[in-house]
């Protein structure tokens, strides 16, 4: 992988009001770490209109002429400098462009960024980019030096937001990127994305979309094959990549083993298409008996054997997710692994590895409200108190990501530091935390994930595994990336 690297620290990245993106930073003033920003911002294709907003009160006169040359050469489709703490009404205004402000942390901008916080629910999520890209070097570390990146971003990057981790990937340098559907790769094609596009499960419905969007199908059925071929061949399109994925023990989408000999012929007899990738899928990598998962990787051993003895030219292999590279990335990442989980810090060897965390989730209180002996809580009343009460009024529900099973002290929140366990059933939109021996007031913040509550401990109240929890939280939940 070719990395940039992007010199800066202190970055909130978020779509704000009137989609417009925002990138707020309150870095310093060294010419690096400016040029580090405004490449951020400049080379990603998310929005066309590139807006700059500087207070430049805090910084001295030299300084001031070299930063303001810098961004000239950017040429941002505009550029205000604020002053006196005045707000040009241009600038409210704005639709549908990226917007960096830029000031130090005691500059008036801080509320000028608010006025662009789409502040409609008080619940978010956080992710740190850092963490990805010191997950990132992790893996890179585990892998020989020419072996290529994948990373998964299928279902909005597990949940994460529809373009912006992969556009921090693409401009990290990320060589590949899979999608489980057409319809994911149209939506980063359309944000300005140009790395290689893998599609999982590539359906004869989409094979207009695929050619209109450049995206690499994966094939797992002769008839498949054929089909595909054939829409080609009509469309007199030749060399058109694609990829083969084969059945090694998960028993879900692929080829056997005893199809390639056909596949072979159909292949080198099929101008249309080239062959660029063949790949397995690992079952059971996160278990610490790793015998199934060494014979899957033999298993495609054969499988590549049989693939390089028919081809000349230049075929990648791959097989290993994020657990899987984590445990055979010296010896089985053949041409490319493909991660997802790790990427994000959430293996069953994290720690060992040594990932970081990338999400933290909050809420706020909207109330707090005193509760007597006998009184109950919530629907179905199934919390009665048994002495007098506490209890805060969350911002969160389960069409938040915040599941009902977590009702009655399954699930718990931080506030303060401190662990307050859910009474009665989560509603919608609500839910009604113990906070009888917690100092807290209204509008408080509220850790649902995050340093008090790890993701593996939230993961496992709900019985479920953190993919399951990072693509379950809902639209509604702002995303802010940090950086
Ligand atoms: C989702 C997926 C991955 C990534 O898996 P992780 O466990 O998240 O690393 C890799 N390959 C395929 C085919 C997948 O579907």
């Amino acid at each position: 992988m070719a990395y940039i690297s992007i010199h800066s620290n202190c970055m909130e990245i978020f779509e704000g009001q009137n989609r417009n993106l925002i990138i707020n930073t309150s870095c310093n003033w060294d010419v690096d770490v400016c040029k580090g920003e405004l490449d951020y911002q400049f080379s990603s294709n998310e929005r066309d209109k590139k807006v700059v907003v500087m207070d430049l009160s805090a910084i001295d006169e030299s300084k001031k002429s070299a930063v303001l040359k810098l961004v000239e050469s950017y040429h941002p489709s505009h550029l205000f400098i604020i002053e006196n703490d005045e707000i040009p009404e241009d600038l409210l205004q704005l639709k549908e462009a990226s917007i960096l402000f830029k000031g130090s942390y005691e500059s008036s901008l801080k509320a000028v960024v608010q006025q662009f916080k789409n502040r409609k629910h008080e619940t978010w999520v956080e992710f740190d980019l850092k963490a990805i890209a010191h997950n990132l070097s992790v893996f890179e570390d585990k892998i020989p030096e020419a072996t290529k990146t994948l990373v998964m971003v299928k279902a909005s990057s597990y949940g994460t937001g529809d373009v912006q981790i992969p556009h921090f990937l693409q401009q990290y340098g990320v060589d590949y990127f899979g999608v489980a559907y057409a319809d994911e790769g149209t939506t980063l094609r359309e944000h300005g994305i140009h790395v290689p596009i893998l599609v999982m499960n590539t359906e004869n419905d989409a094979f207009g979309d695929t050619v209109k969007f450049d995206l690499e199908p994966s094939l797992f059925s002769m008839h498949q094959l054929e089909e595909f071929i054939a829409f080609l061949k009509q469309k007199k399109i030749t060399n058109y990549p694609i990829h083969l994925t084969f059945e090694t023990g998960m028993n879900r989408l692929g080829f056997y083993q005893k199809d390639i000999p056909d596949l072979i012929k159909v292949i080198q007899n099929s101008p249309e298409v080239q062959l660029k990738s063949v790949y397995s899928h690992l079952a059971d990598a996160d278990n610490t008996d790793l015998d199934y998962t060494k014979n899957q990787i033999e298993q495609f051993r054969e499988i590549r054997t049989q693939f390089k003895e028919a081809f000349t030219h230049d075929i990648l292999f791959h097989i290993l997710n994020s657990e899987g590279t984590s445990k055979f990335g010296d010896t089985a990442a053949f041409d490319m692994v493909r991660l997802g989980i790790g990427v994000f810090g959430y293996t069953s060897t994290a720690k060992q590895d040594r990932l970081m965390p990338f999400m933290k989730w909050f809420t706020t209180i909207s109330q707090i409200k005193a509760i007597q002996p006998g009184e109950t809580i919530g629907y179905g009343r199934t919390y009665t108190a048994e002495k007098p009460m506490k209890i805060a009024i969350l911002r969160i529900g389960y069409a938040d990501g915040f599941r009902r099973s977590l009702s009655n002290g399954v699930g718990a929140v931080f506030i303060d530091g401190k662990a307050c366990p859910v009474v009665g059933n989560v509603c919608m939109d609500m839910t009604m935390v113990d906070v009888t021996d917690v100092a807290c007031q209204e509008g408080d913040q509220v850790e649902i994930i995050g340093d008090n509550n790890d993701m593996f401990s939230f993961s496992k109240r709900l019985k479920t595994i953190s993919y399951e929890v990072m693509t379950s939280i809902n639209k509604r939940v702002s995303r802010v990336y940090l950086k």
